[in-house]
């Protein structure tokens, strides 16, 4: 049987790739931290791609819960097979780092960068033995660009992007891929707040994003027609660049 795990598959950009990779045939591996209600209505979109799901809940950034729960499934279920790894669970708290207590700045880590180790090491060593892999993940323009506010979130997601281009060398050789996307303004709970009609003039393409549009990249970075294509980042911004 062969999975796809998606980090924050609950909400949002998640949930859209957890779509798409149901639609190329993948059973997945649908990973939330809270929102059970959310987490079960992106199940039930998936599987009407004929596929199953699992409902696993985890906070990314808590390796014990990390092990109890995805750790010890790969462990009791040997025969499966998680083939895609969507690293897309994240959050931001801004603030200007002049107020930026040290909560506010380690949450934002915790997450984001030791989230991306805690479940990536796992699987990544399953994919080295089955020699297949596709690794996603799911960084941010403020991680390419840095954006006032969010030297938290922009550090974080920076430190991501040095680790997707470190390990798409390491593991090459072992048919495994490694690319990050990076979006601009998306329209998801995320960006709620976020007045689309302030920063239109700014985005070249005149508009936020959708979730939909960055799974459809995701899922082609996913797929085996991407297999001569590793350690990139590619940018889902309607054209806002640095
Ligand atoms: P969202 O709508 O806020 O959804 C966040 C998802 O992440 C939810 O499924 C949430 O689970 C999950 N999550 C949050 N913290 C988690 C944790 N500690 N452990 C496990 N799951 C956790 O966000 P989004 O806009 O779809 O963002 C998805 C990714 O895209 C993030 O990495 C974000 O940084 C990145 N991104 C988004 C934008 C944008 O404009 N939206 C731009 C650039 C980058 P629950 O439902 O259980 O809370």
């Amino acid at each position: 049987m062969k999975y796809a795990l998606v980090t924050g598959g609950s909400r949002g950009i998640g949930r859209a790739v957890c779509e798409k990779l149901a639609e190329m045939g993948y059973n997945i591996i649908i990973n939330y931290n809270s929102n059970e209600t959310a987490a079960k209505e992106t199940a039930a979109l998936a599987e009407q791609h004929g596929v199953s799901t699992l409902l696993m809940k985890f906070d990314v950034a808590n390796k014990e819960e990390v092990n109890s729960t995805l750790v010890e499934w790969m462990e009791s279920n040997p025969e499966n097979k998680i083939e895609i790894l969507v690293n897309n669970a994240g959050f931001r708290k801004d603030a200007l780092f002049m107020w930026m207590e040290e909560d506010l700045w380690q949450s934002v880590l915790d997450v984001n960068i030791a989230g991306f180790y805690n479940v990536t090491k796992p699987v990544f060593s399953k994919m080295l033995s089955n020699r297949y892999g596709r690794i996603v993940n799911v960084v941010s323009l403020s991680g390419i660009k840095g954006m006032p506010g969010q030297t938290n979130y922009s550090a974080a997601k920076a430190a991501v992007i040095g680790a997707t281009k470190a390990l798409a060398q390491e593991v090459g050789r072992a048919k495994i891929t490694v690319n990050a996307v990076a979006p601009g303004f998306i329209k998801t709970d995320m960006t709620e707040g976020i007045e689309e009609k302030q920063y239109r003039s700014l985005i070249p393409l005149r508009r936020f994003g959708t979730a939909e549009e960055v799974a459809d990249v995701v899922a082609f970075l996913s797929s085996e027609k991407a297999s001569y294509v590793t350690g990139e980042v590619i940018s889902i911004n309607g054209g806002l660049h640095t």
